[in-house]
C-alpha cells in the first residue's frame, strides 16, 4: 500500500495526526526534500528507508514503491502542503493504477492557508470577495491560456499565487493588465510556519522591489486582493437578526 501524505507547510506540528501515524508505520518514505521539513522524518521507525526524491525521476520513485509493494512493505509518499495542489501526484497514481498497487491520500495544510494564517487574514470576506483563486505564473511549466494571470486578475477575487517568486515583475504587469491598480494590497509570505518565516506586506506595484530588499527568493506565497486590508461587512451567520438552521434571529421578518 502507498500512502500519499500532505506534510503541511513546514512546521512539524502542522502535519495531521493521521499523517504522523502513517510516517511512524512506514517501511519506506519517499519525501519531496526541496520543501518537506526533514524533521518530520524523526518520527519514522528504525530501519525505515527514507529517500529524498529531489534527485529522482518519476520512474525511479514508482520503481521504489513497486519494490516495497513486492516485499509486502508500506510506503509513505510525503508531499509538501496538501498533495492535491501542485503535488504531481496524478502521474504517480496513474502508474500505480497500471501496476495494480493500492494507494490513498491524506490531506495536509496547504501553504496558502498557512500564509493567510501568517498575515493573519481571511480570504473570504463578506462584500469583498467570496472566491479564492489558486494559481501560478507560467514559467518553465506552462499554464493554459484560458488561465493567464491577467484574465484571472480581472475577477478581483482573493488570489494565492504559488511558484512565482522569481517572476514578480511579470506578475505585477499581468495583475495591472487584468485591472488591479499598482496601489492595491499584496503580500509576500516567505516560508510560512517555518522558524524563519517572513511576512512582507506591500502593493501590487512593489512586489518585486519588496522581495529584492528582503532577499526573499524561493518558497514564497504571493497574496493579492482587498482581503489583505481587512475591513468588511459583518457576516450574516453571526448577525443577531439573521435566522438559520441553528438559531432564530431577532429581525421582524425572521420566522
Ligand atoms: N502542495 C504545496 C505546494 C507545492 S508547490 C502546498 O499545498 O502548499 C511549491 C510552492 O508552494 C512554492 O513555490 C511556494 O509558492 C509555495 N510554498 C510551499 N511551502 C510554502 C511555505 N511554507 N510558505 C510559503 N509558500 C510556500
Amino acid at each position: 500500500m502507498v500512502h500519499f501524505v500532505g506534510a503541511g507547510p513546514g512546521a512539524v506540528d502542522l502535519i495531521t495526526v493521521r499523517g504522523q501515524k502513517l510516517i511512524a508505520s512506514a517501511d519506506v518514505i519517499l519525501y519531496a526534500g526541496s520543501l518537506v521539513n526533514p524533521e518530520l522524518l524523526s518520527g519514522a521507525k528504525p530501519g525505515c528507508d527514507c529517500l529524498n526524491t529531489a534527485t529522482m525521476t518519476l520512474e525511479e520513485v514508482v520503481a521504489r514503491m513497486a519494490r516495497a509493494e513486492a516485499e509486502g512493505q508500506t510506503t509513505v509518499r510525503l508531499h509538501t502542503g496538501d498533495p492535491s495542489i501542485y503535488g504531481a501526484i496524478r502521474e504517480q497514481m496513474d502508474r500505480l493504477d497500471a501496476l495494480g498497487i493500492a494507494y490513498d491520500v491524506t490531506p495536509g495544510v496547504s501553504s496558502f492557508c498557512a500564509s493567510a494564517a501568517a498575515i493573519p487574514a481571511e480570504f473570504t470576506l463578506p462584500g469583498q470577495s467570496q472566491t479564492v483563486i489558486i494559481t501560478r505564473m507560467a514559467g518553465r511549466t506552462p499554464v493554459p491560456e484560458k488561465e493567464r494571470m491577467s484574465a484571472l486578475a480581472a475577477h478581483r477575487a482573493s488570489m494565492a499565487i504559488f511558484l512565482s517568486a522569481g517572476l514578480l515583475e511579470e506578475l505585477t504587469a499581468e495583475l495591472v493588465e487584468g485591472g488591479y491598480s499598482p496601489d492595491d494590497p499584496a503580500a509576500i509570505v516567505y516560508k510560512a510556519s517555518w522558524p524563519d518565516q517572513k511576512v512582507l506586506r506591500c502593493t501590487v506595484g512593489t512586489l518585486a522591489e519588496t522581495a529584492r530588499q528582503a532577499g526573499a527568493a524561493r518558497t514564497a506565497m504571493i497574496l493579492v486582493g482587498g482581503f489583505l486590508d481587512g475591513g468588511c461587512e459583518r457576516s450574516l451567520l453571526y448577525d443577531p437578526g439573521f435566522t438559520h438552521m441553528f438559531r432564530k434571529g431577532t429581525a421582524p421578518d425572521a420566522d
